[in-house]
This record gives structure tokens, sequence and C-alpha cells, in this order.
């Protein structure tokens, strides 16, 4: 079928004629017949089933169905003409529907009748009313409506009522210029004419899922006999998005798999045996399946593109290490990018440690089986920088460690074979892209994070790249305890906090304090964060760090760490608290990822129900890292049974990041959930809900991949690559739209 034919592509104005289809422009933005297709219904109103009229609110723009109950006229008072009132009940709540110099309405509103409702609900001395609404007898007795304006909402043909006649009445999101039945109205005229519809999911994948053909899925949708209509409708909806999204993906997957890119096995007698020796632990099981799958990534000519997630501590770092030594005992180099100069110069130091000589190749005291290991990032003095980028350059260092840093176009690499983000929520895929372009041939790409990502989400935001995960932590990782501390209710509980902070340092340990703001100037960051927030502002790092010191915290070594500080200093003030120097560390959540001091055992999380799920189980993740186990506290002023308060308890009961993070997702609209990278396909999806429609995407991903293997570039199935082709597009011009 040539696209010309596409009976979806037509224009309205040829269906339903200029003046309405300007409306549906103007109102709803919708200019074929697939968009109006694509419009669907908000709700099901049940033909039975009478709208609860005491929940609707002044100025809502609302469509009811309810009874007329009463009917009356009389003149105005002050002005010439009649009003006709007429109320209309559910049996509990009433409406006043008013009409001014239109007594003729009479005829069709009549006492008993049901009807459609519709219009923005006003209040006229303390009753609820609705001024000239719309409206559509369900069952005239006298349909013609011939005397009336032609707009009035009165059936102008008969039809109009057929199209109600049905027990589910479609509700669509409609303006006010036009009521929801004039949508249904034309929908219904749409839906006659439709003919066969170029249907992007091939027969055999349709059939082999049991779906409706596209035509009928619209049908079902908008004219339901029942609810199992509309469920098969939406189920076959649903899955066109998931699959369309899924092929795109799945093209992605094999375009990349079509690049060369060279091979970097591992070596028998080389840095990564000479790693294992040194290393005080044995990796777990899990650990050594993903560091499998990793050296045979690496192994391959095409480039490695994949995903490792993996609880807080659960060894994806050293894993991840592995990886990048196989890459330099086969000739190349392997870049560590990390979302902060924190995390960088930790990365640096915990790669050091674990390295040990090996990664002084060359110096006073090193090991010649090993390398070196640069460390590159905004705020580093000139001359370190210099040399850092002539040992990059001359392939003197093996490992180099950075923050976006590394991404700059003055940095060149000798032969960078691997690239290993850290975090990757924090980078975009345009960063990923810029370190990939400073090789000549595509170096392999690992991805590693700690929020863990539900399956759905990881293959639709992710669904570029291969996923692994690291799902116990290991051995004799010392347990981490979560208490809520309901300042509100028991501020002694606060107190209590404090000191259990003492008994920690008395212990020989060390405690993280985490506010949700810096305090002082704020930057514009904070005052974002501010906005939507109560009348106390959230408890600042500034402020507590004094008010501890002079208090409850008096005589300890307490340190403050925030985004504002200058980098050298930041460094510094984590150098000594890893050190040992400070007891506690009051901070804003640069403590969040990575960050791994051993020795510190207890966290104290103020206004706890500022952070997301996922956050404060990030957060927890730093204490617990050494041999004593660890403690949370979440602080919060929030009530019993509020949400923010139910969101604390479900991270006190659990430590599944997994279930922690569908709870996050559950909360969040849909396009959080997907972050910023993946815009288009962001609002290509309408009826597809990532987290909850976790088997059609499954599904859909697997006919995805079989169609795509079997026909990369879709040469048999046009209409899929149309569909494809548009969502590509949209999401290019997303992208372009904000660069
Ligand atoms: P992640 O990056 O997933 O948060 P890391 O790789 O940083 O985890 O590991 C957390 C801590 O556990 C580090 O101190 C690391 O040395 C240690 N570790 C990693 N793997 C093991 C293991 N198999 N057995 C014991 N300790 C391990
Ligand atoms: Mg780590």
């Amino acid at each position: 079928m040539t696209e010309g034919l596409d009976p979806l592509g037509s224009r309205l104005r040829d269906l339903v004629g200029d003046r309405t289809a300007k409306v549906l422009d103007r109102g709803l933005g919708l200019h074929t017949v697939g968009d109006l297709l694509g419009h669907l219904p908000r709700r099901y109103a049940e033909r039975g089933e009478l709208t609860d009229l005491s929940s609707l609110r002044v100025d809502d723009e609302v469509t009811v169905v309810a009874d007329v109950m009463d009917v009356s006229s009389r003149r105005m008072r002050h002005r010439k003409g009649t009003v006709l009132e007429v109320v209309v009940g559910d049996g509990r709540g009433r409406l006043v529907l008013t009409f001014f110099n239109q007594a003729w309405r009479e005829r069709q509103l009549r006492v008993g009748q049901r009807g459609l409702f519709s219009g923005k609900v006003g209040d006229f001395k303390g009753k609820r009313q609705l001024a000239h609404p719309d409206y559509l007898m369900l069952d005239p007795t006298d349909p013609g409506g011939t005397d009336g304006p032609a707009d009035s909402g009165q059936p102008e043909d008969a039809d109009l009522a057929e199209t109600f006649a049905r027990a589910l009445i479609p509700v669509y999101p409609a303006t006010s210029a036009l009521p929801s039945w004039k949508v249904a109205q034309c929908l219904r005229i749409a839906l006659d004419g439709l003919g066969e519809v170029p249907d992007p999911v091939p027969p055999a994948v349709r059939l082999g899922r049991g779906l409706v053909g596209l035509a009928d899925a619209y049908r079902l949708v908008h004219r339901p006999d029942d609810r199992h209509d509309v469920a098969r409708g939406l189920a076959r909806l649903r899955y066109d998005e998931a699959f369309v999204l899924q092929v795109v993906l799945a093209q992605r997957r094999w375009a990349s798999s079509g690049l060369p890119a060279i091979p970097r096995p591992g070596r028998p007698d080389g840095l990564v045996a000479a790693f294992d020796e040194r290393l005080p632990f044995t990796l777990t099981a899990g650990q050594q399946e993903v560091a499998a799958t990793l050296a045979d990534d690496l192994a391959e000519s095409h480039p490695m593109h994949r995903l490792l997630q993996g609880e807080v501590g659960s060894g994806k770092t050293v894993v991840a290490l592995r990886a990048m030594l196989t890459v330099v005992d086969a000739g190349g180099q392997a870049a560590l990018l990390a979302p902060t100069e924190v995390l960088a110069q930790q990365h640096l130091r915990s790669i050091e440690a674990l390295l040990g000589p090996l990664a002084h190749r060359g110096q006073l005291g090193g090991d010649d089986r090993g390398t070196r290991v640069a460390l590159l990032t905004g705020s580093q003095p000139a001359p370190a920088r210099r040399k850092a980028l002539l040992d990059l350059a001359s392939g003197e260092a093996g490992l180099v460690v950075g923050t976006h840093a590394l991404l700059q176009e003055n940095v060149d690499f000798f032969d960078l074979g691997l690239v290993v983000v850290d975090e990757q929520h924090r980078f975009g895929v345009e960063q990923r892209d810029a370190l990939r372009s400073k090789a000549d041939q595509p170096p392999h790409v690992l991805v590693m994070t700690a929020t863990p990502i539900p399956r759905t989400v990881a293959i639709t935001v992710f669904g570029d790249l291969e996923v692994s995960t690291l799902t116990e932590l290991p051995a004799g990782r010392p347990t981490i305890t979560t208490h809520v501390v309901p300042a509100a209710e028991k501020p002694h509980y606060v107190d209590r906090a404090w000191q259990r902070v003492r008994e920690e340092v008395a212990a020989g340990h060390q405690c993280y304090v985490v506010c949700p703001r810096i305090g002082g100037q704020e930057s514009d960051e904070d005052t974002a964060l501010s906005d939507d927030l109560g009348p106390r502002p959230p408890i600042a790092v500034l402020d507590l760090h004094e008010a501890l010191l002079g208090g409850p915290l008096a005589g300890l070594r307490v340190g403050m760490l925030h985004g504002r500080l200058p980098g050298e200093e930041k460094d510094a003030v984590m150098r000594s608290f890893a050190d040992g120097e400070l007891d506690v560390l009051v901070a804003t959540t640069v403590v969040e990822v990575g960050v791994d001091v051993p020795n510190a055992t207890a966290m104290v999380v103020m206004d706890a129900d500022r952070f997301g799920v996922s956050q404060l189980h990030q957060l927890r993740g730093r204490v617990g890292r050494g041999s004593a186990p660890g403690l949370c506290l979440l602080v919060t002023e929030g009530e019993p049974g509020t949400p923010a308060r139910t969101r604390l308890d479900a991270v006190a009961e659990t430590m599944d990041g997994f279930a922690l993070s569908r709870l996050d997702l559950e909360q969040r609209r849909e396009g959080d959930v997907l972050g910023t990278s993946q815009a288009g396909i962001r609002s290509s999806l309408r009826v597809l809900r990532v987290v909850r429609d976790e088997e059609t995407i499954v599904a859909a991903r697997e006919d995805a991949s079989a169609l795509v293997s079997d026909d990369p570039d879709l040469g048999s199935h046009p209409v899929l690559r149309a569909a494809v082709g548009r969502l590509v597009d949209a999401d290019r011009a997303d992208y372009l739209d904000k660069t």
C-alpha cells in the first residue's frame, strides 16, 4: 500500500468538513484520520451508571451522565426574556443547568430522561451549575432538534443517538468548543468509512500474540460493547508502541554489531592474571560470570555495548577494572568516566589500592607487568593535566580515570579500547558518543549503574545495550539496619539519633549526616528545589554543621562536604574523612554514589522524605561497607500514614533495591522514568507504561529482535519501516531541539 492511499493519513477536513476540522485542529491538535483514531477516550461512562455529581469541583470541564429531575422556566426580573432551569441529578448530588431565552429546549429535556451533560462547572449562589451546557439525551423523544441552532449540542442527526446506544460511553478529553460526543461522532464517521488500515505489525507476529488487527483495535476502543472490548483494543495499541520502539532499538543493536572494533582478547600470563593473584578475596560466582561475559565481549570484533547493574557494593568496580586490565593486556587503553570529581578521585584511589605495585610500572617499587593510571579532571592544576594528557597520548598510561574533562577535544588517546561509564544516568548519550569518537574504531563500552533498573526500563531506556546484573553481595557483607526517626511526634528520638552517632564514634567508627540542601547563599539548584516545598526550607548542610558542632556533636571532628566547595577542597575533605581524620561528615548527596569509606558505620539522613526511595537506598549503601554492621536513620517530620512516610517505611523494611526502584518508578511520571536522553521515545509512548506493561514490552522485544535479524532494514515490511522512520525522526528532532 502506498503512503498516498493510507486512510490514516487522510485529512480530517475531507471527512468532517472544514468547520469541525478546524475545531479538532485548534482544540486538540488533530489533523489526520490517524490522529483522530489515536485520540483515545479518557475513560468510559457506563450507560447504566450515573456520574457522582457530589465529586465535581468548580471550574472543572466535565461530561456527566445524569437524569433530568426538574424543568422550570421563569421570566428574568431585570432583563427581558426567560431562564430555563433544568435540575439534573444522580440520586446523591444535583446540578443546575441554565439556559437563557431557549425555552424550546424544554421539549428535549424531559423529566426522567437520562442524558450526557457537558460544560464548565460554575457556582451560582452556592449551587453548582452548568451555564449553557452541551447535552445529549440518551433516549431522545424528540431527536430532531431541527429548531435549535446547529451547534446546540442536540443531535443534528439521528445517528448520534446510535453512537451512544451502547452500554459503554467513551468520554474523550474534549475542549469547550467540542464536547466529548462531538468527538465521538467524528470518530464514528471515521470508523464507518475505515476500510483496511496499513498495519505496522506483520500478520505472523500479530497472530502469534493473539492481537486484533489495527482497524479492529480502533473500533474496540472507540465503540466498545463492554470492558473486555476496551481491554482487547488497548492491548493491541500498547503492543504497537512497544513493538515499533523495540524495532528501533533492535536495529541499533544490529547496526552496532556490524561496526568493526579491535578485539581485545585476554592473555593467561598478563596483567589480569597478576591482578587476580593480588586480590585479597575471591570473586563471587556472579562476578565470575560477568567477568567471563565481558571477556567474551571484548574478544569480539564488534564493539561491546553492555550495561552492568548491581546493588551498591556488589563488586561492579572490581569486575570493570578487570575488563579494563584485559584491554591493557591486549595493548590498548581503558578509560573510566565518573560523574563527579569526588568519585573520580575515589575511583583512582581504589584502583590504585587494588592494583598496588601494578599501577606503577617503571616507577620506584612498581611492578613491570603493570601499567600506569592517569587522572584527568576539570580542576586539576595545569602541570598535572599536561602530564596526564601526555601519558594518554603516548600510551604510557594504560588506564585513565576522569570526569567529563575526558570528553574534551584536546584529549587524545594512544589506543582507546574500552570506555567504562560509571552511573550512566548522569551521562547523556551524546557524551558517550564524544568519548567513543576518540578512537579510530569504536571502543567497547561498559556502562555501570548502581541504581537497579527494572528490566522493562532497562530494555526501553537502554534497549541498545545488553544487560548484565550482579545480584548477590560478596559474602560476609555486614547488614545495614534502617530506622525511621519521627521528628514531629517524637522529638527526643532525634536526640537519641545524635547519641547513636556519638556511640559509633566512641567505638572508633565514622558517620555521615546527609541534608537535602547546602544553605547559605543559594545556588540556582537549591532555589529550584525549594520552590515546591512546604513552609520550612529543607535542612541545610551549612546550618546543621554549625548547630551540631555547637550542640549534640560538640567535641567531635565534624567536616562538611557539598557541591559548592572547590574541587581541591572537596577532595581534601573526602580524603581526610577516608583517612579517619574526621569523625562525622555533614554532606549533601555528593556522597550518594560510589563513595567508599569502610570505617563509616552510621548515616543520619535529615528530612529524609525529600529524597527519592532509590536515592535513599543508594545513600545507605555508603555504610556497612567494612566489617561492622551499618545503621541508617531516616529523620522525617512526615506524619504516619502520609505517602512520604509510607515511602520511608518501605525503605526501612527492605534492602531489595529492585523492589524499591519499582516503587520509585511507579510514583513518578513516565517522562521521569525514562530520563531525558530518550525524549523522542518518551513522547512516542501514549498508552504504554514502562513499569506496568512489562509483559508487553518483553514480548515486543522478542518479536522485534527476531524480525530485525531476518530483515534488518525492513525491506519487506514497508508499513513498519515508515512507522520506525517517524519515531526516529521524532527522536532526532527532539534531540536537535535541545542542542
Ligand atoms: P560496587 O562498585 O558495585 O559498588 P565495588 O566493586 O566498589 O562495588 O565493591 C565494594 C567493596 O567490596 C570494595 O571494597 C571491594 O573491594 C569489595 N569487594 C568486591 N568484590 C568482592 C568479593 N568478591 N569479596 C569480597 N569483597 C569484595
Ligand atoms: Mg563502585
